[in-house]
């Protein structure tokens, strides 16, 4: 459609992510998302999102935390590999156009699809919401749509607590293109890695920011070994010479997802399930394997600035506020909205 955006995007797929600035990114991001990010920035046009309106929804009491994480979310981007170059980093709050669309779209959705979201309801659980929800956490599924469509992205790489919120996404560009007549909007689809939920060290649920419960990219040596060390296993194991459980022991999660030698924790695994393999041997490998992932990130890190991490995003901001204005335009014309003249 529209030749300006077929101009920036060229025929490149469309990627389009990102992450709510609630702290620092941790190793859940790395394996579900960030990894495969990497590797996309190489092949398609990709957009990354700080999602500071997101964020917002569950924290407006607390507002600080979410601004002093937006620099601290674009520092892991550039400690794991994502390069400002290839990917354009960009702030949501940015970008009123999102909202508009958010606004727009959430005509076409009604409240209870919203309430059928098993994401959003585990989270209302979680947060204590029960009653009170703000209206912006129940529609923050619809906010997610805009980002997607905003960018006629295709690719949408995140891990399996999101796939809900890509289907709402395919459900509003279905209406939008059917209101419209024509193909406005493409089809998202979900890009999942091998690892889809990184269990938290806790072995309660997913790794999450807001549940304190994961090792960040930018946690010092010390921290993570620490972390590692109060890993939940096999509560069941208590003599090393106790046969051990593999399942839902989070240190041979955090093994498959990081360690590259697989023969190497197939055999341990073995060992563990036949008995006489202690923990602390399988903590130790698991320590030396995130330190030697994430030190050069420590590194990387370490050398961006506050500034220099919100220059990035600023120049990011108003490459994807052109694309995003494109999709508004034909949105609203699709829709049927008044033009002023
Ligand atoms: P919050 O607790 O504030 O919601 P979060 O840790 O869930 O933070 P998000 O910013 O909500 O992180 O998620 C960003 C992306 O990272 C999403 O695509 C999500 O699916 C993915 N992701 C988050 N946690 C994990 C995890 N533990 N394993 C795999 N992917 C994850
Ligand atoms: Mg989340």
């Amino acid at each position: 459609m529209s030749t300006a955006i077929d101009r920036m995007t060229g025929l490149r797929p469309v990627v389009l992510t990102g992450d709510r600035p609630t702290g620092g990114l941790h190793l859940g991001h790395l394996a579900g998302s960030l990894a495969e990010r990497v590797r996309l920035q190489e092949t398609c046009d990709q957009f990354v999102l700080v999602a500071d309106l997101q964020a917002m929804t569950d924290n407006a009491g607390n507002p600080a935390k979410v601004a002093e994480a937006v620099p601290e979310v674009v520092a892991d981007y550039i400690a794991a590999g994502l390069d400002p170059t290839k990917s354009t980093m960009f702030l949501q709050s940015g970008i009123p156009e999102l909202s508009e669309l958010t606004m727009l779209y959430l005509n076409l959705v009604t409240v209870s699809r919203l309430e059928r979201n098993p994401t959003v309801r585990d989270e209302i659980r979680q947060r204590g919401f029960e009653r009170d929800i703000p209206a912006g956490f129940l529609c923050y599924p619809i906010s997610q749509s805009a980002d997607i469509t905003a960018f006629r992205a295709t690719k949408v790489p995140v891990g399996d607590d999101q796939l809900p919120m890509i289907e709402l996404a395919q459900e509003i560009a279905i209406r939008v293109n059917r209101l419209g007549g024509s193909e406005i909007l493409p089809r998202p689809e979900a890009v999942l890695s091998a690892v889809t939920r990184l269990p938290g060290i806790d072995g309660l649920g997913k790794a999450s920011k807001s549940l304190g419960n994961a090792i960040q990219i930018g946690d010092p040596a010390d921290v993570v070994r620490e972390k590692v060390r109060m890993m939940f296993t096999d509560p069941n194991h208590l003599r090393v010479s106790d046969p051990g459980r593999v399942e839902g022991n989070v240190v041979f999660s955090y093994l498959d997802a990081f360690d590259g030698d697989v023969a190497a924790v197939a055999d341990l695994k073995d060992r563990y399930r036949a008995g006489g393999l202690g923990d602390s041997v399988l903590k130790r490998r698991l320590a030396d394997v995130l330190e030697a992932l994430l030190s050069p990130m420590r590194e990387r890190r370490r050398a961006i600035g506050r500034d220099e991490a919100m220059a990035i995003l600023a120049a990011g901001t108003l490459r994807a506020r052109a694309v995003a204005a494109q999709t508004l335009v034909s949105v609203r014309s699709a829709l049927g909205m008044p033009v002023l003249v």
